[in-house]
């Protein structure tokens, strides 16, 4: 991207810290005309919920944004749209299971990234779930830690490479958990390695379903 679309897109912040990444119209970060016109992620499988397809230009500029531009509004509004599409679903574990609140907890990042990063974007995509599922979640955001900082996932290429690599790379479960339902939230799955593996970490630590949540799936 050249300096031109820098130039841009600062002056768009500057004079319009509230317009829509799609359209440009002055909205929300990503209206919902914009939002409805997002291609949607195949059915879940096993357990793993996927709100976009990743291969949307629209769903990469919102995710890159996020993840490098550090703004966190986008997570919270995709945390909001994650709400409207499965709070139905949400409704009736929380009815089947008995359970009071299901508990959400966003993948940690490791120590070394948190600092580069300044801030976590799951974590920004669950507070946004959680505000908008207030009767049905509580958000409990250090419940899980990244115990081994893995290196950048875009590097290593096979999957049993990316699993070795994840393997153990989560632990210190929060005791809070044992027997409830999670809802592991993460920005994008692609292999599904990174959250298969912090999944094992809660139901070693006793969660008794998890549920992946992801914004988008490559
Ligand atoms: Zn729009």
């Amino acid at each position: 991207m050249g300096l031109l679309y820098h130039i841009k897109e600062w002056i768009n912040d500057l004079l319009f810290p509230d317009y829509c990444l799609g359209c440009d119209r002055a909205d929300e970060i990503l209206c919902a005309d914009c939002a409805g016109h997002l291609p949607v992620a195949g059915p879940a499988e096993d357990d793993t919920w996927a709100l976009f397809d990743y291969h949307q230009p629209l769903t990469k500029k919102l995710l890159w944004r996020l993840k490098y531009n550090g703004k966190q509004r986008i997570g919270w509004r995709l945390g909001q749209l994650a709400a409207e599409k499965w709070y139905e679903d949400l409704a009736e574990i929380v009815l089947m299971t008995g359970e009071q609140k299901l508990i959400i907890v966003p993948i940690p990042l490791g120590t070394r990234r948190l600092r580069q990063r300044g801030f976590n974007q799951a974590l920004s995509i669950a507070a946004g779930l959680h505000e908008h599922t207030r009767d049905l979640t509580e958000l409990l955001p250090d419940s899980l830690k990244r115990i081994k900082e893995t290196g950048s996932q875009v590097k290593t290429t096979s999957r049993t490479e990316r699993l070795k690599n994840l393997k153990d790379a989560f632990g210190e479960v929060n005791p809070t958990i044992k027997n409830k339902v999670v809802l592991l939230i993460d920005d994008t799955t692609t292999t599904g390695a990174t959250m298969q593996s912090a999944a094992l970490a809660l139901s070693r630590g006793g969660a008794s379903r998890v549920i992946k949540l992801a914004i988008a799936r490559g």
